[in-house]
């Protein structure tokens, strides 16, 4: 069989390991930050619809601009503005979206990173990130954050200052900690740098009242782009739908390197169909938000450390073997993420019965483990 080592693969490639979240399949998958509710019905219809209609046309190449879509989206991004008291507008120029906001990402990178060029980012943060960087030719640079995970800005506007980056990752809500960053710390870095700053607001609509979204940043701050997507919060990661918002010359940068076509019509009728509902999408958020409270207040009974989250999963520190915990987890028929950070676990808030499949199995074994060391203790002993 052929090896990667044989092919004449990139000399920066070589080595790369591809993003790999395991994919088993368990009754309780609380794995992949996905949303646990499945599209309401009037939803599906509604998409059915859209999608009929459009499939008639698909002899013709969809809208390149996707005009409608677009629209739609700026509406959306105008309402999380006006829901935080601010009578900023996002226009239709201001907006991009591509299959997922990992392309939205590798669009950015392809514009303004690529070879010779370095991005930076807080970590632990994203997996995407760095890969997305490489992917692009551009080196990755790690900054850790703090104990907590957490990013000061006096302390992030010095790294930014000392790498002078071409591209700087945010994300806000973090994935795998959950934890948000003020948005001061985005003012900070945006004024250290020189090159383009990204706040990655994937979670953005599972966070507590205090959550301000950067794109009030955005008038004035040229370099600045907010992405988001459709797979979290609207239930949607299935038909691959991210977006961002920035100055209409950054998403005109973006057009150089896009695919001609890059969105489907099925994608873009799939959409505009969901944006037509999104009430009814976005209506299981508040209810994950429960799930994601109880879980994190049982954890902390358990004895774990967890971490404060504001998006739909919860990272907690003080198992004492994480990858056996893990393993039994899945014989239990639960799958949640080893996010490689030591002692730690991230799971998701998943329905009431999944969150409760969960703890049920997470709290029987910390129980066996604690029995196992006791015997041990007092059989040493
Ligand atoms: C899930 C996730 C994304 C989004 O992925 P899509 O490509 O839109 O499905 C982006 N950023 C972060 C931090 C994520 O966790």
């Amino acid at each position: 069989m052929t090896s990667l080592d044989s092919l004449p693969l990139r000399a920066d490639l070589r080595g790369a390991t591809p993003y790999g979240a395991p994919m088993i399949d368990v009754p309780v998958r609380l794995n992949v930050n996905e949303n646990a509710f499945d599209v309401p019905e009037v939803v599906v219809r509604a998409i059915g619809e859209r999608i009929a209609e459009a499939a008639g046309a698909l002899n013709r190449y969809p809208d390149r601009e996707f005009a409608q879509l677009r629209e739609r989206l700026a509406g959306y991004l105008t309402g999380v503005l006006a829901a935080e008291g601010s009578e900023q507008t996002i226009s239709p120029a201001m907006v991009w979206a591509a299959n997922g906001s990992n392309e939205v990402l590798l669009h950015i990178l392809q514009a303004f990173g690529g070879p010779g060029r370095t991005a930076l980012g807080f970590v632990p943060s994203y997996s995407m990130h760095p890969l997305v960087a490489q992917a692009s030719g551009a080196s990755f640079i790690a900054v850790e954050r703090d104990a907590g995970f957490g990013i000061d800005a006096e302390t992030a506007a010095a790294a930014v200052a000392e790498h002078d980056p071409d591209v700087v990752f945010l994300c806000t809500p973090n994935n795998p900690t959950g934890n948000s960053t003020p948005l001061e710390v985005v003012e900070a870095v945006y004024a250290a740098a020189r090159g383009i700053v990204i706040v990655d607001e994937a979670y953005a609509e599972f966070a507590d009242e205090g959550f301000r979204s950067a794109l009030s940043l955005l008038p004035g701050r040229e370099r600045l782009v907010v992405s988001r997507t459709m797979s979290k919060a609207f239930a949607f990661a299935g038909a691959r739908v991210g977006y961002a918002a920035a100055d209409p010359a950054f998403v005109d940068a973006l057009r150089l390197v896009r695919m001609p076509y890059h969105l489907s019509a099925l994608t873009q009728a799939a959409a505009i169909a969901a944006l037509d509902h999104t009430a009814d999408l976005l209506a299981g958020v508040r209810a994950l938000v429960a799930q994601r409270r109880r879980m994190a207040a049982a954890l902390e009974g358990l004895g774990f450390e967890v971490v404060d989250s504001d998006a739909n999963f919860v990272l907690f520190r003080g198992a004492r073997d994480p990858r056996a915990l893990w393993q039994g987890l899945v014989d239990a028929g639960v799958l949640v993420r080893d996010v490689g950070l030591p002692g730690c676990l991230r799971v998701n808030a998943g329905t009431e019965e999944e969150t409760t499949a969960f703890l049920t199995a997470v709290t029987a074994l910390v129980g066996q483990e604690r029995q196992t060391t006791q015997t041990t203790d007092r059989s040493a002993g």
